[in-house]
């Protein structure tokens, strides 16, 4: 039997056999999700010219302040208007000026309009209410960023607020990783698909959708090719098919039972089998091996041991070969709310519900009858980490917790 590999040196393995993928120029609208490949600069000054960040007036601050005379209005200032139209503010005069507006020569103070009042029966006048200080409600040009500055680095994971920085610096086509094409098996005897009510002694396939939102969720494509059964030459032309693809995906199979032919299967086809057990709670039978440039993750069947095993370490390998400067999992650290008990040489990563108290997060380890506990994976939003020589952890004891991917949607 093959050696049990720590936590750590199991995920080093699968992340240096993973291969990045070439780079791939895509638009704007398929960025998100993906990882950046490129170095990302400011095409030009933000803001682009002197501007307002109220609606009010532009003026000369000197000219504001209680007690002093209305100031003549020399012209509207619309966002969007050509600065070459702008007219000069000269002392005694103000022009009404928009939020996102540009400053007209000689102004140095956008007064904001609930500090004015109009002037009866001269509507081309307006009276400051108040003092303003020179630069106030005013962005000078560049204060936000410098042209060329560096905006993104490569490896950087492209969510809504960087599509918005390459939108404003124009980029609607950049270089990103590419997405790994991920082939799905499940294996068993005794599986259905979800469609089908399971008849005597069968269960319906629960992991084959689990890994197919897992790995599209991750930002792989995913390719489903269906439940192999228990037999040699099914499962040898599945698995055939599935090295084809970047990553194969199996569930089950890889345990030490008669009916466990995963591992020697992928043997035969020419796999390079490089663990087949990681001291994990659940998830140790978990077989890693590689084909060329296909990685290959034999999952347990066990419902909970697939969805951890692939958290753990598939997510972190699709994150590499995406590109991604940091594929590790990032755990988090926590306050447990309950004590936790385990059987120490195995690290645990039990579901947990973790909570942002403003303070710091709060993780609670959920109740599971073990690892064929499946809605424990729907209830759970986080998986806390028991060390391997841990014991048992008392509640208000410090603990590590890894954010699943939808941790703020449950
Ligand atoms: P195995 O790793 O093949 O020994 O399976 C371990 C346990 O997980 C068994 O109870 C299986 O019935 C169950 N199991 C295997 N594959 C699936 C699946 N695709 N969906 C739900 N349960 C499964
Ligand atoms: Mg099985």
């Amino acid at each position: 039997m093959s050696e049990m590999l720590p936590v750590d040196r199991a995920l080093s393995i699968i992340l240096e056999a993973a291969p990045v993928l070439p780079s791939e120029q895509v638009g704007l609208d398929d960025a998100l999700g993906r990882f950046l490949q490129e170095e990302i600069r400011a095409d030009h000054d933000f803001p682009a010219f002197d501007k307002s960040l109220m609606d009010g007036y532009a003026v000369i601050a000197s000219d504001t302040g209680r007690g002093l005379g209305p100031l003549r209005v020399a012209q509207e200032i619309p966002a969007g208007m050509d600065p070459a139209k702008l007219r000069p503010v000269v002392p005694g005069a103000a022009s009404r000026i928009m939020t996102g507006a540009p400053i007209p020569p000689g102004a140095d103070a956008v007064l904001i309009v609930e500090e004015t009042e109009m002037v009866e029966g001269d509507p081309q006048a307006v009276r400051p209410k108040s003092a303003v200080r020179p630069g106030a409600s005013v962005a000078r040009r560049g204060a936000d960023v410098r042209a060329g500055e560096i905006l993104l680095r490569a490896g950087e994971f492209i969510g809504p607020g960087e599509i918005g920085v390459l939108a404003a610096c124009g980029r609607t086509r950049v270089a990103t990783g590419g997405r790994p094409r991920i082939a799905i098996i499940a294996t068993g005897d005794e599986l259905v698909e979800p469609d089908r009510a399971p008849g005597p002694g069968q269960i319906r396939n629960s992991n084959g959708p689990v890994l197919r939102a897992l790995a599209l969720r991750a930002g792989a494509v995913a390719r489903y090719l269906g439940i192999a059964l228990d037999d040699e030459d099914g499962l040898r032309r599945m698995i055939e098919d599935g090295l084809r693809d970047d990553v194969l995906v199996l569930s089950g199979g890889v345990s030490m039972g008669t009916h466990d032919l995963v591992g020697n299967t992928l043997r035969s086809l020419g796999a390079e089998i490089r663990f087949e057990r990681v001291a994990i709670k659940p998830g140790k039978p978990f077989t890693f091996g590689r084909r060329g440039s296909t990685l290959v993750f034999g999952c347990p069947g066990n419902p909970v041991s697939t969805y951890v095993i692939f958290q753990v370490f598939a997510r972190a390998a699709l994150r590499r070969m995406m590109g991604s400067r940091d594929p590790a999992p990032a755990p988090v650290r926590g306050v447990l709310t309950n004590p936790v008990r385990q059987h120490p040489g195995r690290a645990g990563y039990y579901q947990a519900r973790a909570t942002w108290t403003g303070r710091g997060y709060e993780i609670e380890a959920l109740p599971s009858s073990g690892s064929a506990d499946f809605v424990s994976c729907a209830r759970g939003n986080s998986l806390a980490i028991i060390p391997a020589d841990v014991a048992s952890l008392p509640a208000g004891s410090s603990v590590e917790a890894l954010l699943l991917d939808d941790f703020i949607d449950r």
